[in-house]
Formats: structure tokens, C-alpha cells, sequence
């Protein structure tokens, strides 16, 4: 019997300082639910959606599925989408960090090219805007209690950080790409 399931990309081993020397491309897909079908979500959005980075308007607005009206034209404005999302409330479960908020953001300024720029990149943004993904807070202590960190970037194929993992200094898979895990 033959596979036929694609093979993934290889790993890319990467330290730290590299990782960090990389910048984003701006593809955008981290910025908005939708763009990887809800898989991507928010975790911990307070009760005012970061309106306080924002001009007093709700930055990060919590999603959810519905059918768009037939012949309504998408717009984030009604809060529908042409792909079957809206915006709702937010609720208390919202501010738990695990819990998934689909979400999309009032920054977010999508691109012919089909990329996102963030609208607010110059200003106050959400801790989590600029942490992600090779910023984050346990990132250091992660790596060097368990010797690499896969970065949680499998959703974004677009990403400049897509399928690496840090690994410390001297280590020897810098050397040569890893087999696929995944
Ligand atoms: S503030 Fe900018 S970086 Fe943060 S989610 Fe919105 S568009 Fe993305
Ligand atoms: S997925 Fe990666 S490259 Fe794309 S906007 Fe987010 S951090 Fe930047």
C-alpha cells in the first residue's frame, strides 16, 4: 500500500537569538480566527477588549459561526462575515487563559496581497502582539529546562517562524534540518 499523505516540511533548529533576529513578514494569519478557520484564538481578553489601547473602542472583538443572511455583502461593520462569522459579546469565559476566543481585531488591515498589517504597530498594542511567537514570557526558562521549544507556529505556513524550534547554543541539530515530526 502506497501513502499518499504530503510529506510536512522540516524542522528548522534555530537558537534563540536567531529566532529573535527574524522579523515578521506581516502575513497576518496570527491577527484574526478566520484566517485559520477558528483554529487560532485569543486567551485572557479582558472585559473591556483592550479598548484602552484603542481609543476607547473594543481592539480584540470576540467571533462566532453563524450563516451569513443570503445577498448580505460581508462586512465587519453588521458584524457578519461572508464566511459564516459575527461578532458577539464578551462573557466571563473570555478572561480565562485557556479558554478559545475566536476573534478578530480592530487594528487588523488586510492586504490585496492577501497579507495583514497591524493598523496600531506604532502604538500600545496587547502584551501577546509583540511577545508572539519567539517573545513569549516562558520562552527562556522553557528552553533551558527542556532543551527546545517547538514554536507554536503549525497553523501558519506563512509565518517566518513556521515549523522552527529553538534549540540552545552549541546544540548539535543546528547543524542539519531534523526529520519531520509531524
Ligand atoms: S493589535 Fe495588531 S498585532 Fe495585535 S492582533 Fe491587532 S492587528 Fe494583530
Ligand atoms: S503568523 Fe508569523 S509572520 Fe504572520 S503575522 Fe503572525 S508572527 Fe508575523
Amino acid at each position: 500500500m502506497t501513502n499518499h499523505e504530503p510529506t510536512p516540511p522540516e524542522r528548522t533548529y534555530i537558537t534563540l537569538d536567531d529566532a529573535r533576529a527574524l522579523e515578521c513578514n506581516g502575513c497576518g494569519d496570527c491577527c484574526d480566527s478566520r484566517r485559520t478557520d477558528g483554529y487560532w484564538t485569543w486567551g485572557t481578553l479582558p472585559p473591556d477588549q483592550f479598548a484602552s489601547l484603542n481609543n476607547g473602542q473594543p481592539l480584540i472583538i470576540p467571533l462566532e459561526r453563524a450563516p451569513s443572511p443570503e445577498g448580505s455583502p460581508p462586512s465587519d461593520d453588521a458584524g457578519l462575515s461572508a464566511d459564516g462569522w459575527r461578532n458577539r459579546s464578551h462573557d466571563q469565559a473570555d478572561e480565562l487563559e485557556l479558554h478559545p476566543t475566536r476573534f478578530r481585531c480592530a487594528a487588523f488591515l488586510p492586504q490585496p496581497d492577501g497579507r495583514g498589517l497591524c493598523g496600531n504597530h506604532d502604538r500600545p498594542r496587547p502584551d501577546r502582539c509583540g511577545e508572539y511567537p519567539v517573545r513569549m514570557p516562558h520562552i527562556e526558562t522553557e528552553l533551558a529546562e527542556v532543551g527546545e521549544v517547538a514554536l507554536n507556529t503549525s497553523a501558519f505556513p506563512n509565518c517566518t517562524w513556521h515549523r522552527m524550534t529553538l534549540v540552545p547554543n552549541h546544540d548539535p541539530r543546528l547543524a542539519k534540518p531534523a526529520p519531520p515530526t509531524d
